[in-house]
């Protein structure tokens, strides 16, 4: 087993306030792979500063450090909101219409903030390797090299990565390619996102692939999909904590739901996320059967200096007062609409309450709620999940196993959920059995673990008294 000296860089680093859940996948699923592996996690403090470098301040994180960077704030939104979020983001979920007008403007503002957390990592090149995450930071093992770091340097995407036609719209597409072959190793989350980034560097860089295996400028980068993971045990030992030592919302859950059956989304507020086609199928579901069941929907407003996340905001809070409006009554409402945060033990028993968990996205890299609503549900009278065939999950798990749907389809939807929620038990417990072995069979210490020592297989021989 390799016992390497990480480097961990990605745009969030977790907050460690209990008070503040992490609520994208990335930051709580590099959490225990720093904390235990003692890795040096470098990413954003959160705070701007003026882009001068400064020597990296550490603070402990179970056996790993954290490294807090201001970012420059004369780049930072058009890094962060702009080329980010407003181009990569959408592009990579194949949703070109989601582009942002110009958005294309801050493609330099990408590269010098690339640039300025390459210069931070510089301070660490005495570390084994760096393991780079996500499209906040496509070019930076290229910058790395530029500093003359050469250490072994892995990358992972948590998003999909597109087809070749569509990663035409990105500017830049054929540098930021061309950079990313400068890893070592990069990883996928599914097979999907590996064959089109291998077709993409074929048609875009005329650069051949052999067992996922591509040759340039005299440098080998190994393409492999790894399917991130969660800690099943974590959310089985949290689910079977008793709601009523949950706080005050989790507690009046039951009053609330006045005998109707539960589903439940847990989503940010991200047009990827398809919460407004739930919504309309949530709408047919209560229309043919009034007060069958509720619909709780978490949604934590996410980036919300962009225009199209505002927007789709509005339209998804709309769409839920109009269902309510139509088909509530003073005993009942058919959604529960969250937009709180809650912490992972919290939602483990939100989980394991609800007979029917819904994920929808347009498009998604894996989506970890899907993976979490499983390995919550209780053994002996588990629940459905009724999942877009279009998240990274769908890889993962099969036909079979979960209820599959076509996310853009609100009538595919809607009968999902209702042969969901009404499913004997038999079966249930047939899908969720397959469901969860799978989960234990690969977890996000497996995810991690695969991923460190596939990186390792690149490391140079150093000496001996190194
Ligand atoms: N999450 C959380 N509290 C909340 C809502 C979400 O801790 O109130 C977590 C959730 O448990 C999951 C993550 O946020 O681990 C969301 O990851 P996912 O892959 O589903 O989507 P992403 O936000 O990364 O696109």
């Amino acid at each position: 087993k390799p016992n390497m000296k990480l480097v961990v860089v990605s745009n969030r680093v977790a907050t460690f306030n209990p008070d503040q859940p992490p609520t994208g996948g990335l930051a709580a699923a590099l959490e225990p792979v720093v904390s235990r592996s003692g890795a040096v996690w470098m990413g954003s403090s959160g705070n701007l500063g003026d882009g001068n470098d400064r020597p990296v301040a550490l603070a402990q994180c179970g056996e790993g450090h954290v490294a807090r960077l201001d970012l420059p704030a004369a780049h930072y939104p058009g890094y962060y909101e702009g080329f980010a979020n407003s181009m990569l983001w959408p592009a990579f979920h194949s949703l070109l219409d989601r582009v942002s007008s110009g958005a294309e403007n801050h493609y330099e503002s990408y590269r010098e903030v690339n640039a300025f957390v390459g210069r931070a990592a510089f301070d660490l090149r005495d570390r084994d390797a760096f393991w780079v995450h996500d499209y906040h930071f496509l070019p930076l093992g290229a910058d790395l090299h530029k500093l003359g770091i050469d250490r072994p340097i892995g990358f992972f995407l948590h998003t999909p990565w597109p087809a070749p036609d569509l990663i035409e719209r990105v500017p830049n597409h054929r540098e930021l390619m061309k950079s990313m072959l400068e890893y070592d190793l990069l990883g996928f989350q599914t097979n999907w996102d590996r064959n089109n980034f291998l077709a993409c560097v074929h048609s875009h860089l005329g650069l051949e692939s052999k067992n996922g295996i591509v040759i340039s400028q005299g440098r080998q980068t190994r393409c492999q999909k790894f399917p991130i993971g969660i800690d099943p045990k974590q959310f089985a030992e949290n689910a079977a904590v008793s709601l009523a030592e949950q706080n005050d919302f989790i507690s009046s859950l039951q009053n609330k739901l006045n005998g109707a059956k539960l589903a439940i989304g847990v989503d940010r507020l991200d047009y990827t996320k398809g919460i407004d086609n739930r919504i309309e199928a949530f709408n047919q579901v209560v229309a043919a059967e009034p007060r069958s069941i509720s619909l709780l929907q978490i949604a934590i407003p996410s980036r919300t200096q962009i225009a199209a996340y505002g927007e789709y905001e509005r339209n998804v809070d709309s769409l839920v007062s109009r269902v309510n409006g139509e088909h509530g009554t003073d005993e009942w409402r058919p959604i529960l609409y969250e937009k709180n945060s809650f912490t992972q033990a919290q939602l483990a028993s939100l989980y394991r309450a609800a007979h029917v968990g819904v994920v929808t996205p347009l498009r998604d890299g894996m989506n970890l709620v899907a993976k979490e609503y499983v390995a919550a549900q209780d053994p002996n009278d588990p629940g459905v999940l009724v999942l877009s065939k279009f998240a990274g999950a769908a890889e993962d798990f099969k036909e079979n196993e979960a209820l599959l749907v076509d996310p853009t389809r609100p009538e595919e939807i809607a009968t999902a959920i209702s042969r969901a929620a009404n499913m004997p038990r038999e079966e249930r417990i047939q899908r969720w059995r397959m469901m969860m072995d799978r989960l234990e069979a690969y977890t996000i210490h497996h995810w991690s673990a695969d991923f460190v020592q596939e990186l390792d297989k690149s490391r140079v021989t150093v000496p001996a008294d190194h």
